[in-house]
């Protein structure tokens, strides 16, 4: 059977303004809704997504890294599904950047991220994963990371630079 595209949550929906609850079973729901993520984003053309865009409220969300017109930089990687992410700890060093968003339309911001995070995650499995991130990947995961905790760009692109990543 085909892996259904589901609907982007657009701003102004209050699922966009939730913190997310943290996956607890990791099953074949689980495994279903992250496919469906996943087609979802490459329809989109996006390079992450995060499981609120899509109407569920839940700690996981898809990473991906490739070369674009605007990040000619970005290495290629293959996607990644994260879930009940981490940020355990962080680079002094930010830097800012333009950032778009599959749930914000027509719009590209400047963003401060900082330049390299060490992170922690599980699997679709439930195994723990640390691993550290740098350049675009670290943007990507900041950026769905936000998701997470019920942030968009617009808001982020409000924020003092400092006073980043609350748990
Ligand atoms: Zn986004």
């Amino acid at each position: 059977m085909k892996t259904e595209i589901l609907e982007i949550a657009q701003v102004g929906e209050t699922v966009l303004t939730q913190k997310a609850k943290l996956v607890t079973e990791f099953n074949s729901e689980l495994l279903k809704l992250s496919e469906q993520m996943m087609v979802t984003m490459v329809a989109a053309e996006g390079l992450g997504i995060a499981a609120p865009q899509v109407h569920q409220s839940i700690s996981m969300f898809i990473m991906a890294s490739r070369p674009t017109l605007r990040y000619p930089n970005a290495p290629t990687m293959e996607p990644t599904v994260v879930i009940n992410p981490t940020i355990l700890t962080h680079s002094e060093t930010m830097l800012v950047d333009e950032e778009g968003c599959l749930s914000v339309a027509n719009k590209r911001l400047p963003i401060a991220r900082y330049d390299e995070i060490n992170v922690q995650y599980q699997d679709l499995q439930g195994r723990v994963i640390k691993q550290t991130l740098t350049g675009f990947p670290a943007r990507v995961f900041q950026h769905e990371h936000d998701h997470l905790l019920g942030i968009t760009v617009l808001e982020r692109s409000q924020m003092p630079e400092q006073n980043f990543i609350e748990q």
